[in-house]
């Protein structure tokens, strides 16, 4: 049993064809299909690993691409659901030429949201070993009440529930909402990761000092990650924890480095539980994800740059 099941969103992101411009000023936009919980069911499949993704898509034209693309990677897609009165989700992002990055999200709402719990493939769901997610799916009924059902039946089956908050601010009511609804289902996960980003708006404190991140450690959690972009990752269990520093690469595009390194860990927990205990088992696992994130940076878009098992190695030993 080492199946990966990931819930929540997939969408498409329209991105400019030129770098360094505002929303406003982009000449064109050019399709990157995405949605973090999709990106990471993809990085899975692409090392070799057995992924299904859960989630509605648009009966409509983009929604049918992206169960294509879902499908032409190897990821089980008959978890999939259409809905026939709403679109695909879409998102226009850039990122300026001041660094800031600017989002626009066509949501009004759009089907991604509209998964009901009676729609959830329960038969699939019981068969994860680990069941990942984040906290997009959380921000509207009836997704809400659907992604914590689905946590349940997975949980009840056995399977250890991973946890990627996957901050967007601007998809919240308020700051205030977010944090509330992001923290509602902190506890029930066995395996979380936070960026540096999302640990200082979780605990209002800029550090990743080790007393920081461990305001959001409970006794229940078996591991908890914090990314470091090119410096790596913090890991921190019950036993042990420490840093792993990531690998040199000439980095081009983020986008999708953050769910790559989680597909890439997921993939290692499947395969060997017991690297959740060992600690040299885990380093292994962890260097593992940080070479499948270093290389996904190292490519414009998220879904194009996941590596296979074959070049994340070739990384690791080349250096
Ligand atoms: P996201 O940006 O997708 O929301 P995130 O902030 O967790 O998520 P990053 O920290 O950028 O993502 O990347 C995840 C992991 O990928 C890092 O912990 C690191 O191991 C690896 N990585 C990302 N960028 C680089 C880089 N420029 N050089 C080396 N490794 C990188």
């Amino acid at each position: 049993r080492e199946l990966v099941i990931s819930f929540g969103e997939m969408l498409i992101d329209f991105v400019p064809t030129v770098a360094g411009v505002s929303l406003a000023e982009a000449p064109a936009f050019v399709k990157a299909p995405g949605g973090a919980p999709a990106n990471v069911a993809i990085a899975v499949a692409r090392l070799g690993g057995a992924a299904a993704f859960v989630g509605k898509l648009g009966d409509d034209e983009f929604g049918r691409m992206l169960a294509g693309i879902l499908r032409d990677n190897g990821v089980d897609a008959s978890a999939v659901v259409f809905d026939s009165g709403a679109r695909t989700a879409l998102a226009f992002v850039t990122l300026r030429a001041d660094g800031e990055r600017e989002f626009m999200f066509y949501r009004n709402p759009s089907a991604d949201m509209l998964l009901t719990a009676a729609e959830l493939n329960v038969e699939l769901i019981k068969k994860a070993a680990v069941f990942h997610y984040g906290s997009i799916s959380l921000i509207a009924e009836p997704c809400r009440t659907a992604h914590l059902r689905a946590m349940e039946i997975a949980k009840g089956a056995g399977a250890l529930l991973s946890y990627d908050p996957n901050l967007r601010e601007a998809l919240w009511p308020s700051r205030d909402e977010a944090r509330t609804k992001i923290l509602s289902i902190w506890d029930q996960a066995d395996i979380v990761k936070v960026s540096e980003v999302e640990l200082e708006f979780l605990t209002g404190i800029d550090s990743v000092e080790d007393n920081v991140v461990m305001k959001l450690w409970r006794p229940t959690f078996k591991l908890l990650l914090v990314t470091l972009g090119d410096q790596g990752c913090k890991y921190y269990t019950k036993d042990f924890r420490g840093v792993v520093p990531s690998y040199k690469v000439q980095q081009v595009d983020t986008t999708g480095a953050g769910d790559a390194f989680v597909g890439a860990l997921l993939r290692k927990i499947v395969h060997d539980p017991s690297s959740l205990q060992d600690q040299k088992k885990l380093v292994e696992a962890i260097k593992f994800a940080n070479a499948c994130g270093a290389i996904t940076a190292t490519k414009k878009g998220a879904i194009p740059s996941l590596p296979t098992e074959v070049e994340v190695l070739r990384l690791i030993e080349k250096a």
